[in-house]
């Protein structure tokens, strides 16, 4: 078996491109899809794939290993970058649902899955509509509690907010309350029954962070996301250390010595890997042994596509250590008719129960797809109250 062609397919989705990649084989029919969506970098990525093409065309795909080996190291420059490793992610999904196909088992089976008999599932805020995830002000407290008897009302028993205004390196007590007000009136509407996350998409300084941790701690969150930048480990590992609230980072971690590090310093307790930005499966599951040792939870970064859910699934049902699927399901009206998915999920509770099909298990609408070309995503971007460039 050759690869003979690799594409990639951009389907415009409001503020993101979904770049979902097409490895084709000589074999008549059997082709894979990934996915490597990257927001605003549509292009880059789109490059970066040909590029990765040239070593590719003509190997066996089911040399997923070797492949990712050559990916990854030759070109001189290793693979960890964010680009190419999303690239990279992209064609190493598509190889393991080539190789599920051709083997006619779904990908979990391929791991020694399913080791357990559903996944539970999560949704953002508005299940992933732009408006009311990202730009719902957290001081309009009773507008999140209205958004979150809605998820409840949809059958999620977890859901994940942006309860967390954007702060400068340091701020007073302002902030830190409207915190508080706004995660209150959320626990207040849902109860203790149901778990609720909040994402601080790093933008708080260690020092805010600490005090948002804080603050929040008795709301008994699930999880608390991102509460400063990945870079400042020892900043993620103090707070980690200061609350009982876990805390989860690793969306923005590329490669497997950058977990190790964020691993060894105790930064989190929950490794919210990106399948898509990692390097793909292949290194999710290098990720995923490393956690396993420091029994570390894993809780993948799921905000993209239908491809890149259904990778994060076939994962999950083959990880132990693996708790909860994000996913969006409002972002736009018709990603249903993008995709034709192998598992099903059940309403009440929006548990997944296992892929029967090969691979991953979907179909993608390729005439569909075509009818949301490329556009320039959405901006998102944030100031402070004194002008100056906040982080999104
Ligand atoms: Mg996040």
């Amino acid at each position: 078996m050759k690869i003979i062609a690799i594409e990639s397919h951009v389907c415009h989705a409001r503020m993101r491109n979904w770049i979902f990649i097409k490895v084709v084989t000589d074999q008549d029919g059997l082709f894979g899809w990934g996915e490597a969506t990257l927001e605003w970098h549509t292009r880059s990525i789109v490059g970066a794939i040909d590029d990765l093409a040239e070593l590719l065309i003509g190997q066996d795909p089911t040399r997923i290993e070797y492949l990712w080996q050559m990916m990854y190291r030759q070109h001189f420059w290793h693979g960890n970058g964010i680009v190419r490793s999303t690239a990279i992610a992209g064609i190493d999904i598509a190889l393991w649902d080539i190789l599920g196909k051709s083997l006619g088992v779904p990908c979990s089976k391929l791991w020694g899955g399913p080791v357990r008999d559903h996944i539970r599932t999560y949704c953002h805020l508005g299940g992933g509509k732009m408006e009311d995830f990202y730009e719902t002000a957290s001081e309009d407290a009773n507008r999140f509690a209205d958004l979150a008897l809605q998820a409840v009302e949809d059958g999620f028993t977890a859901f994940k907010s942006m309860a967390v205004p954007p702060t400068l390196p340091l701020e007073g007590r302002k902030p830190i309350r409207t915190a508080e007000l706004c995660v209150g009136a959320m626990r207040n509407a849902v109860g203790d029954s149901i778990d609720i996350m909040v994402d601080c998409h790093a933008r708080p300084s260690p020092a805010m962070g600490m005090q948002f941790a804080k603050a929040l701690e008795p709301y008994g969150l699930y999880f608390l996301e991102e509460p400063c930048w990945p870079e400042s480990v020892e900043g993620l590992a103090a707070i980690n250390s200061s609350v009982a609230t876990p805390i989860a980072t690793g969306e923005r971690v590329t490669n497997l010595a950058a977990f190790r590090d964020l691993f060894a310093a105790r930064a989190c307790e929950i490794c919210q890997l990106d399948i898509t930005h990692c390097g793909g499966l292949s290194e999710a599951r290098r990720i995923a042994a490393l956690a396993e040792a420091y029994r570390i939870s894993l809780a993948p970064h799921n905000p993209q596509g239908p491809v890149s859910t259904a990778a994060s699934l076939e994962f999950g049902f083959s990880q132990p250590s693996y708790i909860i699927c994000e996913t969006v399901h409002n972002d736009v009206p018709w990603r249903q008719d993008i995709v034709e998915e192998g598992f099903i999920t059940e309403r009440k509770g929006r548990i997944v129960r296992p892929n029967t099909r090969p691979g991953l298990g979907i179909k993608i609408n390729e005439a569909e797809l075509k009818k949301h070309p490329f556009q320039q995503e959405l901006p998102q971007r944030v100031f402070y109250t004194d002008g100056s460039i906040g982080d999104w």
